[in-house]
């Protein structure tokens, strides 16, 4: 027992002090700390004693949760050559057509995003727009540069281009090096599309080595040829585009291997987080038919089914009586608000026997959100918190109700103001709804064709 004196009364000192505080009844147990205390060994023998083996390790670092929305839908394009020309070959696109495809995707609201933010999101290092496009153009032809970049600069749209090492700068309709060098400097981002532009799946009669050697030369050398010679734009990215879209198991082993962040075929669907690096699809446009294009920017509503939509729709009864809609919502469906903060609410008290337990909400931007829901008031809401990024908000709620074995799912949205907050301090406090009546609009369903080509 080397219990320093000093220390006893500083403790003795510390009760007495908290024993005036807070009164007598709890001077027992206060009393036994004390003498729990006194009877402690000092720490600096316990620490003597410690054997460092018996220290047990640093907690294993826990395993962050990836900040990426994994909910997000990408619609990514493949375009090849261009003409000002009517086009009766789907490999060539008349660039009126593309400019009006551009347009078309600007008036969706759908946002283009880069190569490198596409990546970054697969790679669960950043978060992309919900729903948004990727715009990748193939093979290196010269109308790309006399043609398309200038539609490209109209929109101010990124853009991919994969170029193969045989078809750069060796005259006739191949670009030159200042052409592409041009084109890195307006959004471009320059990617590898092989060497000789062959089927990478043929082996022909050549042996296990000989297909190997010849499938890295087609992956390393083509990437190696755009870093020396376009490396210092900074355009350049490892991916990849198999020739005619066409690739086999050895070719991704290989691809992945020699470090390819992305490889990317023509399976036109699509992309979710969880597709596979290697086979990324993209819709191949063609130059006679939008039976591509259309599908590529179609994100639809979803899944919202039709009795969700007559959930959100005023009835007529038999005697022309207009019957208020069963489920309604704030923001109003179609409405525009100023407030990039806002409450969303949903009024769920006139549903019959709802399975709380079954309620979900999606937000665009956000995915699967924390919702809650007022058992007494019917109200199922969320508060936005973080600013909306972009200038239409997409909500899905579903949920279970009248005994039903099936979810309902209903869907609608609303647009954000443009500057609203710059300009109104207001808008900038959480939940400030407009009130609106609410009102009811048809959502398309999701019209998912999947097409491949080349
Ligand atoms: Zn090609």
């Amino acid at each position: 027992m080397k219990t320093g004196l000093p220390t006893a009364f500083a403790l003795i000192a510390m009760i007495a002090l908290s024993i005036a505080l807070t009164g007598c009844e709890k001077a027992a147990p206060v009393l036994d700390a004390l003498k729990e205390a006194l009877d402690r060994e000092p720490v600096e023998d316990k620490i003597a004693k410690i054997d460092p083996a018996d220290i047990p390790p640093p907690p294993e670092p826990v395993a962050m949760e990836p900040i990426v929305n994994k909910d997000a839908r990408v619609g990514i394009l493949g375009y090849h050559d261009f003409t000002e020309e009517v086009s009766n070959n789907d490999m060539i696109l008349n660039i009126e057509d593309f400019r009006r495809q551009l347009q078309t995707i600007k008036d969706a609201d759908l946002p283009v995003i880069s190569m490198r933010e596409f990546l970054d999101w697969k790679q669960g290092k950043a978060k992309i727009p919900e729903k948004c496009v990727l715009l990748t153009i193939d093979d290196g032809w010269k109308a790309t540069h006399t043609l398309a970049l200038d539609v490209f600069k109209e929109f101010g749209y990124p853009f991919t281009i994969f170029l193969y090492k045989n078809y750069i700068g060796v005259g006739g309709r191949s670009m030159t090096h200042d052409e592409i060098r041009e084109l890195a400097a307006n959004g471009a981002t320059i990617c590898s599309h092989s060497v000789s532009h062959q089927n990478m799946s043929n082996r022909g009669d050549k042996s296990t080595e000989a297909y190997d050697a010849w499938i890295l030369e087609e992956l390393e050398e083509s990437h190696r040829f755009l870093e020396e010679h376009f490396g210092d734009t900074g355009a350049v990215i490892k991916a990849f585009a198999y020739p005619y879209g066409i690739y086999n198991d050895r070719v991704i082993e290989l691809a992945t291997e020699v470090g390819y962040e992305a490889a990317f075929t023509v399976n036109g669907k699509k992309t979710i987080w969880e597709v596979e690096d290697m086979e990324i699809g993209r819709y191949v446009v063609h130059g006679t038919t939008l039976a591509n294009f259309e599908p590529s920017i179609n994100f639809g509503g979803g899944t919202v089914t039709s009795s969700g939509r007559k959930l959100m729709s005023a009835t007529k009864t038999e005697e022309g009586e207009v019957e208020a809609p069963l489920v309604t919502v704030r923001p109003p469906d179609g409405s525009t608000i100023g407030n990039r903060l806002p409450l969303i609410e949903v009024d769920l008290s006139k549903l019959t026997d709802l399975d709380t337990e079954s309620l979900s909400m999606r937000i665009s931007g956000f995915g699967k959100v924390p919702h809650e829901f007022d058992p007494l008031t019917g109200l199922l809401s969320y508060q936005i918190p973080q600013r909306l990024r972009l200038d239409q908000c997409g909500v899905q709620v579903s949920f279970r109700h009248d005994g039903q074995e099936e979810h309902e799912t209903i869907g609608w949205g609303f647009q954000v103001e443009r500057l609203a907050d710059y300009f109104s301090s207001d808008a900038t406090e959480p939940g400030s709804n407009e009130t609106i009546e609410p009102l009811s609009q048809e959502k398309e369903s999701e019209a998912e064709t999947p097409t491949a080509s080349l």
